[in-house]
């Protein structure tokens, strides 16, 4: 093992090939704190020809290699795991390299007249908003993990977050990519086309696919007009099939302007107040809240006064019980601050179950109903936290341990929890992962859910690209 760290640290330099057991550790852990297993060590790429020299040399020593993005992930996709932790009897995860892009940042271009960013897979999320921002538009993909995921993991994962509603998901955001191939050999498809219909769309083939094809190692992101005119509200429910009556009241009035719909439960508000510092917004707590946002290009397209009529309506029929607009961008900063702390404060209470499934728009409030009435037969006094992008249909539905049950206990309930959440969304024609993919930790379900057409499908593209089976095994299959 330590000869093949001195041959990627001779191929990569000193800071290119990691072994130290003290500078792996950042790389191995995980945020869900799964057991992870270490690799042999951790290569960091500074270009894309070191990424394509990693992959050729892997392919000559049979070791296997897990991209590693900004590690945000949450289902283990980018860390190998401890046979207990896995989801998945193969014993995969041996002998494998961790390539993070933690090196590859750079932004190499922004073009204004093409309305194109040009960036490499290691740039962060936020650091990309912020470019774009400093150019005069937007990158409108936004989530909680902005400050540390990277563009090539938010494309891996085809991530969604807050924007989803308007933009779509990460791959409606890419004209091109750049990936390096499990062969070793570099496909430069970084084009700026916003039509093409040459062939197969490849590069869509590499979004969602969760490091399993190749390395993304650079992509050309798509800017939108950055907005100058926004109305963020919070607002009160009496139930979330009254969210769902308001979003297209809402969209009744200012149309696509709406770019964020968040329902959040009341237990996922008092789970996020215990983390954030941050005041609740309206007078007293309701079952159901939502923070909705709209913007427009141009002050000449006011929407306040669209926004208050529709507001006032739906607060005189009964659909919304309270409502408070944004007076300033720090009042916005706290609403969506409480937003993402839920999240958060998800990931800090480790013996939360969390799920990540999504429905038809349509059937939200359904599925909710549906999925509190079985979780509360399996663990009576459980806690449901449903949370999420109500405007895709994306209900985090997390699940908190009853106060007198031990974290142990209740972990042992997890696996007929989430079986029983996955049931709800799939009789309602819903998916098991909306935004957070499988990676090592949803393959049963998956294997298991999935129709046997869907996954011969994919299990042949996978062998067409990666035939050697190089590219993160363990992860998705
Ligand atoms: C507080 C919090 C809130 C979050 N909210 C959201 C949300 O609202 N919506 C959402 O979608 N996600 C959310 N996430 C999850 C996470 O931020 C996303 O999944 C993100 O896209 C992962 O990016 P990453 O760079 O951290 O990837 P990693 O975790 O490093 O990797 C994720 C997967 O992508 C693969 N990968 C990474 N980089 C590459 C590459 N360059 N080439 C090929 N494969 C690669 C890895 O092998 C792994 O399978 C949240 C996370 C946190 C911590």
């Amino acid at each position: 093992m330590q000869e093949i760290a001195k041959q990627l640290q001779s191929l990569l330099g000193p800071q290119g090939c990691l072994d130290d057991p003290n500078d792996i550790a950042a790389y191995t852990s995980d945020l869900l704190a799964l057991k992870t297993a270490a690799p042999v060590c951790v290569v960091r790429p500074a270009t894309t020809v070191q990424a394509a020299s990693i992959v050729q040399y892997a392919r000559k020593s049979k070791l296997a290699i897990i991209p590693q993005g900004g590690h945000t992930g949450l289902s283990g996709g980018a860390v190998a795991l401890n046979d207990s932790d896995r989801d998945n009897d193969k014993d995969k995860d041996k002998d494998s390299v961790i390539l993070s892009l933690d090196r590859m940042t750079a932004i190499r271009e922004i073009d204004t007249n093409d309305n194109v960013m040009i960036v490499e897979a290691g740039a962060v999320l936020a650091n990309v908003q912020t470019a774009a921002r400093e150019a005069g538009r937007i990158f409108p993909l936004s989530h909680g993990g902005e400050a540390s995921s990277q563009i090539g993991g938010n494309l891996s994962t085809n991530s969604g977050g807050n924007n989803a509603l308007r933009y779509g998901t990460a791959r409606d955001q890419v004209l091109g990519i750049e990936v390096v191939l499990p062969s070793g050999e570099i496909w430069n498809g970084l084009r700026r086309l916003r039509k093409n219909t040459a062939g197969y769309d490849l590069k869509q083939l590499f979004m969602g696919a969760e490091g399993t094809l190749g390395i993304i190692t650079a992509a050309a992101l798509k800017l939108r007009p950055a907005p100058s005119y926004r109305e963020t509200a919070f607002v009160a429910l009496a139930h979330p099939q009254a969210g769902l009556e308001f979003l297209r009241l809402l969209q009744s009035h200012v149309g696509e302007a709406v770019t964020a719909f968040e329902l959040l439960s009341d237990n996922a508000i008092s789970a996020a107040l215990t983390l954030a510092r941050v005041r609740f917004p309206l007078q007293t707590r309701y079952p159901w809240c939502a923070l909705i946002e709209a913007d427009t290009p141009s002050s000449h397209f006011d929407i306040s006064g669209a926004i208050e009529e529709a507001l006032s309506g739906a607060l005189e029929d009964g659909m919304l019980l309270d409502a408070v607009i944004a007076q300033s961008e720090t009042q916005r900063d706290e609403f969506w601050h409480l937003r993402e702390s839920i999240a958060f404060a998800m990931i800090e209470d480790k013996s939360a179950l969390k799920s990540d499934t999504a429905v038809p728009v349509a059937k939200v409030a359904a599925f909710i109903s549906h999925a509190e009435a079985v979780i509360l037969q399996i663990v009576p006094g459980a806690r449901c936290v449903p949370f999420g992008h109500l405007g895709d249909g994306n209900i985090h539905f997390n699940v908190q341990r009853p106060e007198d049950m031990s974290a142990d206990t209740f972990k042992n309930h997890w696996p007929d929890l989430i079986d029983a959440i996955v049931k709800v969304s799939l009789s309602l024609d819903g998916t098991i992962s909306a935004e957070h993919g499988i990676g090592r930790t949803k393959q049963r379900i998956f294997s298991k859910t999935s129709a046997e057409v869907e996954l011969k499908l994919m299990r042949a593209l996978k062998a067409a690209i990666d035939p050697d089976e190089l590219m993160n095994p363990g992860a998705l299959f």
